[in-house]
This record gives C-alpha cells, sequence and structure tokens, in this order.
C-alpha cells in the first residue's frame, strides 16, 4: 500500500529532499494544495519541533480531508560555542540582533551575490564566532505528522559540520558557505545539489520519520 503524505512547503528543495528520501518506502510526498491561499501560523515556539508541531497541526486543521496526514519542518543551524544558536533563529539571526555589517564586508562577501539576508546572517555568525576554537555545528531538521489538528508523531535528523572563519563555495544558500563538512573537505557550498540532497538533514529527518509512520499506520 503507498501511503499518500501532503507537505506544507513550497520550497522545491524540501520536496525534493522529502520525495527522494520516500521514494524506496513505499510513500508518496505531495506539496499541500493551495497552500499559498491558506493564513501562515506564526512560527513562535522555542524549539524545531514547537515550530514544526505547531505548523503541521495548523495545516491539518485546513486540509480537505480529516484522514490526511500532514507534515511539517523546521530547521537550522546550531553552533555549539554558541550554546546552539542561532538554532530556531537561523532565519532572522542578524536582524533579531539589528546587526548593521561594516560597510566594507559586503563587498568581500559578495560570494552570495543579492542573498542580503544570508549575507548579513553570515556576517553576524562570522562575528560571533571570532575567537572562538570550538567550531562544531550542525544542521538540524525536526519533522512533525499531524492528522486533524494532532500531531501524531516526530522526528529528527541533522548532518555535522564545523563553522569556516570564512566562506567557501558558491552553491546552496543559508549558512552553507560557512559549514564544513570535515569527511567530505569542502562546504556545503561546494558539494552539488544531488550530493546536499543525499547529505540533507531533511531527508535523514525524513528517513527516520518513514518506520515510525509506517508502524502507526499498520
Ligand atoms: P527552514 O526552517 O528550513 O526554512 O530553515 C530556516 C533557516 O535555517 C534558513 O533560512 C537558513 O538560514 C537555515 N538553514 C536551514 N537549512 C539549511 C541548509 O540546508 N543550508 C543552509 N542554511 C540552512
Amino acid at each position: 500500500m503507498t501511503i499518500r503524505i501532503c507537505a506544507a512547503t513550497t520550497n522545491p528543495g524540501k520536496l525534493r529532499d522529502f520525495s527522494v528520501a520516500a521514494e524506496d518506502g513505499g510513500f508518496i510526498v505531495e506539496p499541500l494544495p493551495g497552500l499559498r491561499e491558506v493564513p501562515a501560523p506564526d512560527e513562535n515556539a522555542s524549539s524545531f519541533e514547537g515550530n514544526a508541531r505547531l505548523k503541521a497541526e495548523h495545516y491539518s486543521r485546513l486540509a480537505a480531508s480529516p484522514s490526511a496526514l500532514i507534515l511539517a519542518d523546521d530547521s537550522g543551524l546550531e553552533v555549539d560555542a554558541l550554546g546552539g544558536a542561532p538554532g530556531v533563529r537561523s532565519a532572522r539571526y542578524a536582524q533579531d540582533a539589528n546587526y548593521v555589517p561594516a560597510p566594507s564586508s559586503g563587498a568581500s562577501l559578495g560570494w552570495l551575490g543579492n542573498h542580503a539576508v544570508d549575507i548579513r546572517n553570515n556576517l553576524y555568525l562570522l562575528d560571533q564566532m571570532r575567537g572562538l576554537t570550538n567550531r562544531s555545528a550542525r544542521y538540524h531538521c525536526v519533522l512533525a505528522v499531524a492528522r486533524a489538528g494532532v500531531t501524531i508523531l516526530t522526528a529528527d535528523g541533522a548532518i555535522e559540520g564545523e563553522i569556516l572563519s570564512a566562506p567557501r563555495g558558491h552553491g546552496g544558500f543559508g549558512y552553507d558557505p560557512l559549514f564544513w563538512l570535515p569527511e567530505l573537505h569542502c562546504t556545503m557550498a561546494e558539494i552539488s545539489l544531488e550530493e546536499k540532497h543525499t547529505l540533507s538533514h531533511r531527508g535523514r529527518a525524513f528517513r527516520n520519520l518513514l518506520p515510525k509512520l509506517r508502524s502507526i499506520l499498520r
């Protein structure tokens, strides 16, 4: 039996991460129809799990069928020496701190092109980590599946790395140019999309979710 899951995301990269991981598990992941037309919930929880749950529950209440399985995720970067920051604030790390980069630094970080938010976040991260020797970090993702307004399970996945003191590579997004993969000797911004999808914290979380989901639905 093939089980259908509706992912509460319009991000093609996330959909692809989930679909690739679902392929051999007897699951089909589809985008939740009409997602753009419904109001998004406030992602105001203090943990990835809290945000994933509130999104999954919110969208499952709005789903056409009460039996629909709605998948939502929350993810971000956790830096050990910063006590797990930026964590749930990853997307708005610099903005929340009202961080204003030095006028010269934008030019030197032109590797991110027009991605001003990413540039600012990366500059702020470099600033916060100046002089720190412990550079260990991870991308962490938590997934939640909800049905009719109730979370039925959660799962997480992570990829471990280190934060460089200068960017490398032109691919990826977010913190990828600073995220060093020690086993591959390159940053997340230097690997192919294929490799990134294989390694992805989202794919790992989804692979952890599938057996749990299968046993609940059996
Ligand atoms: P989201 O919850 O997946 O939308 O991720 C929130 C934020 O975490 C993003 O805006 C990025 O700053 C960061 N992030 C999450 N996943 C990645 C990744 O794979 N590469 C780079 N940054 C990421």
